[in-house]
C-alpha cells in the first residue's frame, strides 16, 4: 500500500514547486505545508513524516539526546532477494540518514521528561528487525530505571522478512519491554502514524497505556486485500482507518497532529498522577496496568486448569447449581 506524493510544477519561473495533495488534489508552497507540520492545509490530509521531523514536532527544542545509534543490523541469514541484505539497509541508511528504522532517546515534551523512540516508515518500511527491537528493549529499559515516561511512535510495515524468524521474536521482546515498563510503574503512551501494521500493531504499540492515532492512518495486522481473498469476503470501504479502529475501541483517542504534542504531555502528566480527565482518558487511564493484568490471567488460568482437573470443584467461580437441580432462586 503506498501514498503518491506529487510535486507539480506549476507557474512561470522553473524554481517553482508546489505540493499537490494526494487527497483533495489543492496545490500548496512546500514550505507552507512544512510549516504546517506537513499536515495539508485544505484538507488536513497527514503526510508522512520521518523520525527526525516526528521529533522536531514533538520534542521540546534541543532536549533530544538520542542513545542507541551505534547498533547495527547483522545479516545472520546471509538473506538474498533482488540483492543482499546488507545492501539493501546501506541503501536505507544512505537515503534516509538514519542506521535504522527507529530513533531512541531521551527528551522532554512539552517540559515533560521522557523516553522516545520513533519509528520511521522510510527505513525499510519501517519494518522491525533485531535491532528496533533491541533499541524498543533498551528504551523501555532506560525508561523503567530513570522513571521516566516512554513515548513510542509507531509507523511500521510489520516484520523485516529479511531477518526471518528473528524479526518475529521481536515481537514476544517488545511485548517483554512492555512489562518491563508496567511491572516499574511508568506510563506508556504510544502514537499510531500511517501506516501501522503487522507485527508492530501486533505486540509493543497495542499494549500501551494510552494508544492514539493520527487522523486517517492505516493501521491493521493483515491488509484488506489479503483479508479479502482469504476470507471471500468484502471488507467495509474504511477498513483499517483510525476512525474505525477506534469506533471498534483498539484506540483511546484520535489526535490531530497539530495537537499531538499536547495532548502526550498532557497524558503523560496525568499517568503520573494528579490532573482532570475527561472521557475516553478518564476509561483508558482506568484501564488494568500490565502487572495487574498478568496476576489476574494466571489466577483465571489457574482456576480453569483446577477445573478440567477435578470438573466438579467450584474454582470456575463458585458452586452453581448441579445438573438437574433446580434454577428456582430460594424463596
Ligand atoms: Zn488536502
Amino acid at each position: 500500500m503506498t501514498v503518491t506524493v506529487e510535486i507539480a510544477r506549476r507557474g512561470t519561473g522553473p524554481q517553482e514547486r508546489r505540493w499537490v495533495c494526494p487527497k483533495c488534489r489543492s496545490d500548496h508552497d512546500p514550505a507552507a505545508v512544512k510549516e504546517n507540520l506537513s499536515v495539508c492545509p485544505a484538507c488536513g490530509f497527514h503526510q508522512r513524516i520521518g523520525a527526525r521531523e516526528r521529533i522536531a514536532q514533538l520534542a521540546d527544542e534541543g532536549t533530544f539526546v538520542e542513545y542507541w545509534g551505534h547498533l547495527r543490523t547483522l545479516d545472520p541469514l546471509d538473506f538474498v532477494d533482488l540483492e543482499p541484505y546488507p545492501e539493501r539497509v546501506r541503501e536505507a541508511q544512505g537515503a534516509s540518514r538514519l542506521t535504522e528504522a527507529i530513533v531512541a532517546g531521551t527528551a522532554t515534551i512539552a517540559a515533560t521528561p521522557c523516553v522516545l523512540a520513533v519509528m520511521d516508515f522510510g527505513f525499510m518500511g519501517g519494518s522491525m528487525g533485531s535491532v528496533v527491537g533491541e533499541k524498543l528493549w533498551r528504551a523501555a529499559a532506560a525508561a523503567a530505571d530513570e522513571g521516566r515516561p516512554l513515548v513510542a511512535v509507531a509507523s511500521s510495515g510489520g516484520a523485516r522478512m529479511q531477518e526471518g524468524a528473528l524479526s518475529l521474536m521481536q515481537m514476544a521482546k517488545t511485548t517483554c519491554a512492555v512489562d518491563v515498563v508496567n511491572d516499574a510503574r511508568v506510563p506508556f503512551v504510544a502514537v499510531m502514524a500511517d501506516p501501522c501494521t503487522g507485527g508492530v500493531v501486533a505486540s509493543f504499540v497495542s499494549l500501551a497505556d494510552i494508544c492514539v492515532a493520527e487522523p486517517g492512518a492505516l493501521l491493521y495486522f493483515s491488509g484488506p486485500r489479503v483479508i479479502s481473498q482469504t476470507t471471500r469476503e468484502q471488507l467495509p470501504a474504511d477498513f483499517g482507518s483510525a476512525e474505525r479502529n477506534l469506533v471498534l475501541g483498539h484506540l483511546d483517542a484520535i489526535v490531530p497532529r497539530a495537537e499531538l504534542k499536547d495532548k502526550v504531555a498532557n497524558y503523560l502528566r496525568l499517568l503520573k498522577g494528579g490532573g482532570q480527565l475527561d472521557g475516553l482518558e478518564r476509561r483508558a487511564a482506568s484501564r488494568p496496568r500490565g502487572g495487574r493484568t498478568r496476576r489476574l490471567a494466571r489466577a483465571a488460568s489457574t482456576r480453569v486448569a483446577a477445573a478440567f482437573k477435578n470438573p466438579g470443584s467450584e474454582s470456575l467461580g463458585g458452586s452453581g447449581p448441579a445438573p438437574g437441580s433446580s434454577e428456582e432462586p430460594p424463596a
